[in-house]
């Protein structure tokens, strides 16, 4: 991917953009989700606000769907990229599965109308009330990430009474080139179980009475911009399911995990169709185009569905910089603190060309120097005005926390011409119900 830190120059804001398969839209000057135009709803709900499109994240959906038409083939939204009920509802309804990390995760996907069957489990820390809630429920898959989760897992299915359906996550040691807290495919991080290891570990599994082999799973990282670190995966990922079956374990799915990347500042990502294109042509040449398939995209799906709108409160002139105090912050849009991740910012009114702008760092109230959204920002601003912080539909909200005692905010789902609030923003009260004194 192209490394886009905020020390690069930023491209000028324009029409051009607006990144694709948004479903933004410049009409008679104003900034549009599908028919909305987002001012009237930062006006009716105020801001900070979360505003998602409902195509948009159907369409995005079903592009992976249609990517992979034709064969045994699941797509489980990874819920971690925004884990709102009406988006995962929506999810459920097109016909979607879930890829959880968390007892909270599957206690969302089952509220959300989730099939349990549907359902995989990722993560290295599943804790034993955990797996016991998910065998219950009946999910479809454990991707198990150690030797020693196996052993748990299997003695909690035979106190149950039942066999846990399992796949081992596998660590293929290719580089993503993505940002270091975002790969995991990497020797040396805390993920799966390493390539030269995994023989061992369905060896392992075979002798473990309660535990049912599934499939492989692996997951390289995410924002992934080009096809050739997945292939480089696959390739890998199917010497290994050779040689597991030659000792004697079938593997009924292949779970390739997510991590496809998005248009944040220009990237150009295949499409899920094109990538899975030259990936199941691997998978024909190699003889495995039989295998059930299993993707779990989270911020493909849902990154650039949303936008969050925020107001200016006030410019601050300073010797060396000038800041522009808008109304959100790193604990509602984390993703510059926590990544040095650059998101488009645009006014809701479209800026022609020859206005004069002046270069501002987009800053939110929240005590911190690393709380910044966007810096060195060519933008034509006056206190009051609501900005759109761009692609802000996955790893925003989701990871969203209360620092500084500021409430979390709203957000509203859009479908065409109307709009419907999905979370209501909440008060000071009701981030301390939980408190005793
Ligand atoms: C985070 C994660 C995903 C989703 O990644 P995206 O980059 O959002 O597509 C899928 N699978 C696993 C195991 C994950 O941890």
């Amino acid at each position: 991917m192209t490394a886009h830190h905020e020390d690069a120059p930023s491209p000028a804001p324009n029409a051009a953009l607006l990144p694709a398969g948004s479903h933004l839209a410049w009409r008679g000057g104003q900034l549009h989700v599908d028919d909305v135009p987002l001012a009237s709803l930062a006006r009716e709900h105020g801001t900070p606000l979360f505003v998602y499109s409902q195509a948009a994240i159907l369409d995005a959906a079903r592009g992976w769907q249609e990517a992979l038409a034709g064969r045994d083939a699941l797509v489980c939204y990874a819920i971690k990229a925004n884990s709102s009920l009406a988006l995962l509802r929506l999810m459920a309804q097109a016909g979607c599965g879930f890829d959880i990390v968390s007892g909270g995760e599957l206690e969302r996907a089952l509220a959300a109308g989730a099939a349990p069957e549907r359902i995989v489990f990722s993560g290295v820390g599943k804790t034993r009330a955990e797996m016991r809630r998910a065998l219950e429920a009946g999910i479809g898959c454990f991707n198990v990430e150690s030797l020693a989760e196996m052993d748990e897992l299997s003695a909690i299915a035979g106190e149950m009474g039942c066999t846990a359906p399992i796949s081992v996550r596998v660590n293929p040691d290719v580089d993503a080139r993505t940002h270091p807290y975002i790969s995991t495919g990497l020797k040396g991080n805390k993920f799966g179980i390493s390539h030269a290891e995994a023989r061992a570990a369905y060896q392992h599994a075979a002798t473990l009475p309660w535990l049912r082999v599934k499939g492989i799973d692996c997951h390289i990282g995410s924002q992934i911009t080009e096809s050739a670190p997945y292939l480089e995966a696959l390739e890998r990922l199917l010497d290994l399911v050779e040689a597991i079956e030659a000792d004697g374990t079938p593997l009924a799915h292949i779970d390739f995990g997510g991590g496809l990347g998005i248009d944040y500042a220009g990237e150009q990502p295949p499409a899920p169709a094109a990538l899975w294109g030259e990936l199941l042509a691997r998978l024909d040449a190699r003889g495995h185009g039989q295998r059930r398939i299993i993707v779990e995209p989270g911020r493909s799906i849902v990154g650039n569905a949303g936008v969050c709108l925020t107001s200016v409160l006030r410019l601050k002139e300073g010797e060396t910089r000038n800041f522009c105090i808008v109304d959100a912050a790193m604990n509602d849009l984390p993703r510059p603190a926590l990544y040095q991740a650059w998101h488009r910012i645009v006014p809701l009114t479209e800026m022609l060309p020859g206005t004069p702008a002046r270069v501002w760092d987009v800053v939110g109230p929240v005590c911190e120097s690393g709380d910044w959204i966007g810096k060195n920002r060519p933008l034509a601003v006056q206190p009051g005005d609501v900005l759109a912080v761009l692609s802000a539909g996955a790893y925003c909200m989701s990871m969203a926390s209360r620092y500084n005692s500021r409430p979390l905010p709203a957000e509203v789902l859009v479908d065409g011409s109307s709009t419907r609030l999905i979370r209501r923003r909440e008060a000071p009260q009701d981030a301390w119900q939980h408190e005793l004194p």
